[in-house]
């Protein structure tokens, strides 16, 4: 058993994913070929965006964002602290400073009682300019995105959503990557929406920002094209080939897989919600579950449990085990008194169980009984 199984979902779209691999091996444009517009329009119409600026990972995404936006030394960026690093780490790369946020106990994302706390915080310092708010939506479970905008609103802050987990969900009705100034994508083959390697993207409404990104993916590209270099840039352009492969992907999400996500997750729901708390959805939501995450009551039921799941080969992940300030990289990141108890909590208790679009009923069973079993 895989815990994502990418080999069912090849074998189901193979043939159109091998035709779309065949057509780039034929015309040789590995560099920005004709697919790659072709994706970008593709995520548009799926994000209801003007624009897509694809990349070479989710983490250049967040990069390139700062880059265009000017963020740098001085400069305070707000963050979950539960989240994978590349929600923190590119801003650090710029010299900004991050800024952890606890989490809520209902959905795991960015609390905006904490952020505003926070935010207050970095002001009354005065040391920090308070510039992004970073709003993950965490294992694809949008983040509570009109709260954190009218924060931004009202402290005059980049709302940046960043969406590497959530392709495909929604939020009263709105697809996920619609909220805030930009939003931040991965194409990391896990991804609800992931390509043969790595690939990343960025999707907004503003004109500006997004020619500004289609220059600072090529080496600051200048009207003139790729050698009139405008500004200092760098090198973050998507495959061809990945862009390729995920033009039949994108059509599986919207058409088969997105649905197929939602009818295994109400049956894990069904079957664990007496004994482990399952994911909370807010009513106007729909989750992507990228990862399906229970909590256990502590970290000794959890361990007992995943030494059965090893008994039983069944794959089993932690998303994630620390929190980011007590990561050893973040030791020295100014926490403004915070204790994050929430996330503290969380990462104590959580574990994921296998959990894609092509999970057999045989499989589920199986998980179900093996996570159910008495000791
Ligand atoms: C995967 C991920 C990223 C980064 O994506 P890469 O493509 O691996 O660089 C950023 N943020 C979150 C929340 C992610 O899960």
């Amino acid at each position: 058993m895989q815990f994502i199984d990418l080999s069912a979902q090849y074998q189901a779209l193979k043939p159109k994913i091998d035709a779309r691999i065949e057509a780039v091996l034929a015309h040789n444009q590995f560099i920005m070929g004709p697919e790659v517009a072709e994706f970008e329009r593709a995520v548009c119409e799926f994000t209801g965006r003007r624009h897509c600026v694809s990349c070479a990972n989710g983490t250049d995404a967040l990069q390139l964002l700062y880059m265009a936006w000017g963020i740098g030394e001085g400069d305070a960026v707000f963050c979950p602290n539960v989240t994978f690093i590349a929600s923190v780490e590119p801003a650090v790369m710029l010299g900004a400073t991050p800024v952890l946020c606890d989490i809520t106990p209902d959905t795991y994302n960015l609390c905006p009682v904490a952020l505003e706390r926070q935010i207050k915080s970095v002001l009354q310092e005065g040391r920090l300019a308070p510039k992004v708010v970073v709003a993950v939506d965490f294992l694809g479970n949008p983040a509570d995105h009109k709260a954190i905008a009218d924060i931004c609103d009202r402290y005059g802050l980049l709302h940046l959503e960043d969406m590497a987990q959530s392709f495909g969900a929604l939020l009263s009705g709105t697809p996920c990557g619609s909220f805030g100034a930009a939003a931040s994508l991965s194409f990391f083959p896990s991804k609800p929406l992931g390509c043969y390697g790595d690939g990343g993207g960025i999707v907004t409404d503003d004109d500006n920002l997004a020619e500004l990104l289609r220059s600072l993916r090529v080496h600051g590209k200048g009207p003139r094209g790729k050698y009139d270099n405008v500004r200092i840039g760098t090198n973050s352009r998507l495959d061809t080939l990945q862009a390729a492969i995920m033009l039949p992907k994108l059509c599986a999400v919207r058409e088969y897989e997105m649905d197929a996500r939602q009818q295994i997750a109400k049956r894990y729901n069904d079957a664990f919600s007496d004994r482990f708390v399952t994911p909370f959805v807010a009513d106007d939501c729909v989750s992507s579950y990228a990862q399906y995450a229970l909590l256990a009551s502590d970290t000794v039921q959890r361990d007992a449990l995943l030494s059965r799941l090893n008994a039983a080969e069944i794959p089993h992940m932690i998303y994630y085990p620390t929190p980011q300030h007590l990561l050893p990289v973040f030791a020295n990141t100014p926490l403004y008194g915070e204790t994050f108890p929430h996330a503290v909590s969380y990462c104590e208790r959580t574990f994921s169980l296998p959990f894609h679009p092509y999970l057999s009923v045989q499989e589920q069973d199986a998980i179900i009984a093996t996570v159910l079993a008495e000791r």
